[in-house]
């Protein structure tokens, strides 16, 4: 899953960017409104937070120009709390509205109920043979035992499971889980597919995390 913050007080930056990652989200951030509007257009982002008041062009704008060509969820983040406010945003095509201060937890529903109803058309509970993923509980099943994964374990599985039957290269991978680069740490990757497949494959006879040598890996159900 990943996200966009555009909000030009570092402090809330980093507040969101920490609590968001460690719910096994990957995030970019934008410190002002022509750098996110940027990182919006070109990147396919779950979900986009966007704070009204940025340096360079304001929230109403950066949204405004994004939908000439994108649909990304947007959730306004704003001090401001006038109710023309919030028509305008929601008007202008925001998804919700969060007025500063909020509880994290509040930031994380409005989040996950947008994802829900989303255009992503997101499904809440995954199931491939005998595996369940909760994506909304963050819950993980197999044979109905629960899975307890890290959150880097969980977006690992939920990547592999969203695009069951393809091979996902390691940039890919790393790209969408670890938010870097892929450039000679390949380790990181194959001891985490590793960790997941003790804990998801081992002691079942049907196997559903596969390597494809030399291309990467692929989650799927094969017959025997
Ligand atoms: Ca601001």
């Amino acid at each position: 899953m990943r996200i966009l913050i555009v909000e030009d007080e570092v402090k809330t930056l980093n507040y969101l960017k920490k609590g968001l990652t460690e719910h096994g989200y990957v995030v970019d951030m934008a410190e002002d409104g022509i750098e996110g509007l940027y990182l919006a257009e070109n990147n396919d982002y779950e979900l986009i937070i966007l704070d009204i008041m940025l340096p360079k062009i304001d929230g109403w704008t950066v949204l405004q120009k994004l939908r000439q060509t994108k649909q990304t969820p947007v959730l306004f983040l704003s001090a401001r709390d006038t109710l023309d406010d919030r028509v305008k945003g929601l008007e202008l095509g925001a998804d919700d509205y969060l007025i500063k201060p909020f509880a994290f937890s509040e930031l994380l529903a409005r989040m996950r109920s947008i994802l829900r109803r989303g255009h992503v058309q997101q499904t809440e509970v995954m199931e491939i043979a005998n595996l369940k993923i909760d994506l909304l509980k963050h819950k993980v099943y197999r044979n109905d035992k629960h899975i307890d994964l890290t959150p880097k374990e969980f977006s690992l599985l939920s990547l592999l499971a969203r695009r069951e039957g393809e091979v996902l290269s390691r940039t890919l991978i790393a790209e969408q889980v670890w938010d870097m680069n892929f450039d000679s740490d390949t380790n990181i990757i194959d001891v985490a597919i590793r960790r997941l497949r003790q804990k998801v494959d081992s002691g079942c006879d049907d196997k559903l995390i596969h390597t494809i040598r030399g291309v990467g890996y692929v989650l799927e159900k094969r017959s025997e």
